[in-house]
């Protein structure tokens, strides 16, 4: 049975899909959590690493961890160039609250550095990901960035920064693409999820969807 298992560093959030033997890590945090990150792996081995979107604080240990476990690295194809340099694409706020998120996500992307990669294969809307040993499927959430898609597994749904619960479950607070964020919700809310997993705070239950 193919199940979601979050791994929760600080404000930053990393998941494991495992099903029986078989481990997929999404998203990896920002270089910073690096040693605990390492540490919480522990019981699997991490085949593959997903990433919903280009984020430092999200494609950040990818590489240590492909390397380590020599695991393959997806993202999708718009989002390819983001994850090589965060400075290349502009976003904009929502509220105070993201006025404040989005000034001090630019600091942090100034001062910020990781390895940079090449994907072994990109994830795109609609593919299944039984052939990664897993019970999956993508979905395309394009808004918070370009590239940004969620993972549907076990009743629930890996939403990467399209929603967040930090200080109260929210939309994404930065984004590309602000209409686009909003349309996701309706396609996030049609996978039927028990569970909603943002990139940052609590996992959001299907009625906390429901009020956003
Ligand atoms: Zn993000």
């Amino acid at each position: 049975m193919t199940k979601i298992i979050p791994l929760r560093f600080g404000g930053d959030n990393c998941y494991i899909i495992e099903n029986g033997e078989n481990a997929v890590l999404v998203d990896t945090g920002r270089p910073a959590i690096r040693e605990k990150l390492l540490c919480a792996l522990a019981p699997w081995k991490v085949r593959y690493v997903l990433l919903t979107h280009g984020h430092f604080d999200h494609v950040g240990n990818a590489v240590c961890i492909a390397k380590k476990y020599g695991a393959k690295i997806a993202i999708a194809q718009e989002d390819e160039s983001l994850a090589q340099d965060n400075r290349t694409r502009a976003f904009g706020s929502r509220g105070l609250i993201g006025a404040f998120i989005r000034m001090a996500s630019m600091a942090a992307i100034k001062k910020t550095q990781f390895e940079t990669f090449t994907p072994d294969f990109y994830l795109q809307d609609g593919q299944k990901l039984d052939e990664l040993g897993i019970d999956a499927r993508v979905i395309a959430l394009h808004g918070h960035t370009a590239g940004s898609v969620g993972i549907v597994a076990g009743g629930g749904c890996i939403a990467g920064d399209t929603i967040m619960n930090m200080g109260g479950v929210s939309r994404a607070r930065i984004a590309e693409d602000f209409a686009g964020v909003d349309e996701c919700l309706d396609k996030l809310r049609k996978t039927g999820a028990e569970w909603y997993y943002p990139g940052h705070g609590k996992p959001v239950s299907k009625k906390q969807m429901d009020r956003l």
